[in-house]
């Protein structure tokens, strides 16, 4: 076998040795070809000798014990993960505290403590089904003593570990393996492991195997943006191969899809531009929170946000509204559609902020004190048909024919089409005295297809804020904050913000920020924050270590903020998008100021560093770095 990787018995379940070996191999290595190579080595062996064990294998290498739309996690806080460690270890949990604030990972610690421990009757092996099995059983424990239930379970997995196996368990438990393994890159590998499993395709000349293993991929992400379930998409690749996997993997109510993106753009001319030969259309943009309704042949409704959470529970009065909204004969549908928050008496649109004081939980419909409308702006998936595939035109359509405008309640988007600039000027002054936040401009007809999980440059946002010069807005996470002093005595004073960078999977400093706040918001950020507070930075966050910017207190990837900046300029400090606009320089935003939390984000879909590094971050008048032989100079 080649690279190294551990073989097993055909027949016989994966060892969990064998994956901890194909992490060690990954995480000593930071290109990607390489990676791709060992990880589809290990899923072909698996795909040939334990086909049963690959949708498992999958969820180990994402870190994830199910779906991610059923938002199961584990649940396991540092200090559960080393008091477990402590009692497998013999050692006493202030002792590994310690070794954890020197050697920065406690997966590490975990392993070197384990290596020292003789067991007189040592547990049989671990496999992947068994450590996915009690990971999924951890997160199942609740109530009173489930944190001595789940040290127990942890305990026992660790005690059975051997060679580097704790380092990755711990780190699995940890909820981040931090071994530069994006989940693009294991789609990759899993669609070369299952095309390669076909003996004709191993055969193959090499330019004719390399088509097929790109064809592979793109079919197998296509499939997962649309039905995003592994515990669905491998048996059917298994049974029916890649190429067939589209017939029996579609897009189906009940699974939420990751929804669309739009590009930024600097001004109406600009889109003029970009759509210069293609129909297109204006929809107002509103400025709430996205909202994909489902509905299910079993008459069920479900209310999904952006990254796929499911939002029922925030909005019952959506759900128990949703029957008088669709006409009769209607049986399942998927809807994208903005939710905003509405004022009854005056019948219009309320600033988004006001839509952010409502409770996301335990809400009942009775007692709703903000209400809201919901606009929707596209149709998916219609009495048992997918339209992903469909123009937009006729996607509308079907949504004007099926749907019924109840006021304050359910509305289409407003949408208007005209080339000339002075009328989608008009337009977008229209959709901002309305309380909208800009305009997105969609191509209708030719290339207008919908593309899940992409920001797509078919869909154009053209902000208010782009047009005053403004700039765009980040949506940034907070590893860091610094103790107030005078006026702020008690409160922190000042944060650190980071992007994240998918491929690295780390947290990339990108500024330091202390405007923007009022007293209240720095007294509820204080609170909010705390529970947070971690004794190091994370292995996986990259800052320059000096006085003036190094933290005084720490904080897990949790927390995301909008904030917005009047400039972008390439750093010495700081590290975002580092070696996309400068080899070894990041940047940093200039001027940041606070604008709101962004509730509905989790800390990996904060901007990302190729968003950071992009042409595309508009407004701003990104400050180039260049270097001549006679020195350094900036340039516009
Ligand atoms: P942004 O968050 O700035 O990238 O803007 C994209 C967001 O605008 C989407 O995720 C939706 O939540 C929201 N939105 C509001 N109105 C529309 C619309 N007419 N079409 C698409 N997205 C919209």
């Amino acid at each position: 076998m080649s690279h190294g990787s551990l073989k097993w018995k055909p027949g016989s379940a994966v060892p969990y040795a064998a994956l901890c070996k194909t992490f060690e191999l990954i995480d000593a290595t930071t290109k990607r070809l390489q990676i791709l190579a060992y990880l589809t080595t290990f899923l072909k062996q698996v795909i040939e000798r334990s086909p049963d064990d690959l949708v498992a294998c999958i969820y180990l290498c994402l870190n994830r014990i199910g779906p991610e739309y059923e938002g199961k996690e584990l649940g396991i806080g540092e200090s559960i993960l080393i008091k477990a460690v402590a009692q497998a270890t013999g050692l006493s949990a202030q002792s590994i505290k310690q070794d954890v604030a020197e050697q920065g990972d406690l997966g590490t610690v975990a392993q070197a403590r384990r290596g020292h421990q003789k067991t007189m009757f040592p547990p049989p092996p671990l496999t992947v089904a068994s450590v996915l099995k009690t990971l999924r059983e951890i997160a199942n424990i609740t109530g009173q003593s489930s944190q001595a239930l789940k040290i127990n379970k942890i305990n026992k997995l660790l005690v059975a570990c051997k060679d580097n196996e704790p380092k990755y368990l711990i780190r699995s438990l940890e909820g981040k393996l931090r071994i530069g393994l994006a989940e693009q890159s294991i789609l990759q590998a899993l669609a070369h492991a299952g095309a390669l499993a076909d003996p004709k395709v191993e055969k193959m000349g090499e330019e004719k195997r390399a088509a097929v293993l790109s064809e592979a991929a793109a079919t197998l992400k296509h499939v997962y943006n649309e039905l995003p379930n592994y515990d669905e998409i491998i048996p059917a690749m298994l049974t029916h191969g890649i190429p067939a996997l589209p017939l029996h993997c579609k897009l189906r109510p009940g699974v939420p899809l990751k929804p669309m993106l739009a590009h930024p753009t600097k001004s109406l001319l600009d889109v003029l531009n970009r759509f210069e030969n293609v129909e297109f259309t204006c929809e107002y943009k509103y400025d709430g929170e996205r909202a994909q309704i489902h509905l299910i042949e079993s008459g069920d409704v479900m209310v999904y946000s952006r990254n796929s959470e499911n939002l029922s529970v925030k909005y019952p009065d959506i759900v128990e509204a949703l029957p008088q909204v669709f006409k009769q004969g209607t049986k399942s549908f998927v809807l994208d559609c903005e939710a905003v928050a509405w004022d009854r008496e005056k019948q219009c649109i309320l600033p988004f902020q006001v839509l952010s004081t409502r409770k996301r939980k335990d809400v009942q419909a009775a007692d709703v004190q903000v209400q809201v409308c919901v606009f929707a702006f596209d149709l998916l998936y219609l009495n048992g048909k997918p339209l992903t595939g469909e123009t937009l035109q006729t996607r509308r359509a079907l949504l004007i024919e099926h749907f019924i405008e109840v006021p304050g309640v359910f509305a289409l988007a407003k949408h208007m089409e005209s080339k000339d600039v002075e009328e989608i000027q008009t337009f977008l002054d229209e959709a901002v005295v309305g309380n909208c936040e800009g305009l997105m401009v969609k191509t209708l007809t030719t290339t207008s297809t919908y593309e899940p999980s992409k920001r797509s440059r078919n869909w154009l946002k053209v902000k208010k804020d782009y047009l005053a010069g403004l700039g765009d807005t980040f949506d940034l996470c907070v590893i860091g904050a610094y103790v107030g002093r005078g006026k702020r005595t008690g409160v922190y004073g000042a944060f650190l913000l980071a992007c994240y960078d998918e491929e690295r999977e780390e947290w990339q400093s990108i500024c330091k920020i202390g405007t923007g706040f009022t007293e209240s918001d720095l007294t509820t950020l204080h609170a909010t924050l705390t529970p947070h507070i971690i004794p190091s930075p994370r292995s996986y966050y990259r800052y320059t270590d000096s006085p003036n910017l190094t933290p005084d207190v720490w904080f897990a990837p949790h927390a995301v903020w909008e904030v917005k900046a009047a400039d972008l300029s390439v750093s010495p400090v700081h590290h975002a998008a580092v070696g996309l606009v400068d080899r070894n320089k990041g940047v940093s935003l200039r001027f940041p100021r606070f604008v709101r939390v962004r509730e509905d984000k989790k800390a990996e879909e904060a901007t990302n560093a190729g968003q950071v590094g992009c042409e595309n971050v508009v407004g701003f008048c990104f400050v180039c770095f260049v270097e001549e032989a006679g020195g350094v100079e900036f340039e516009q």
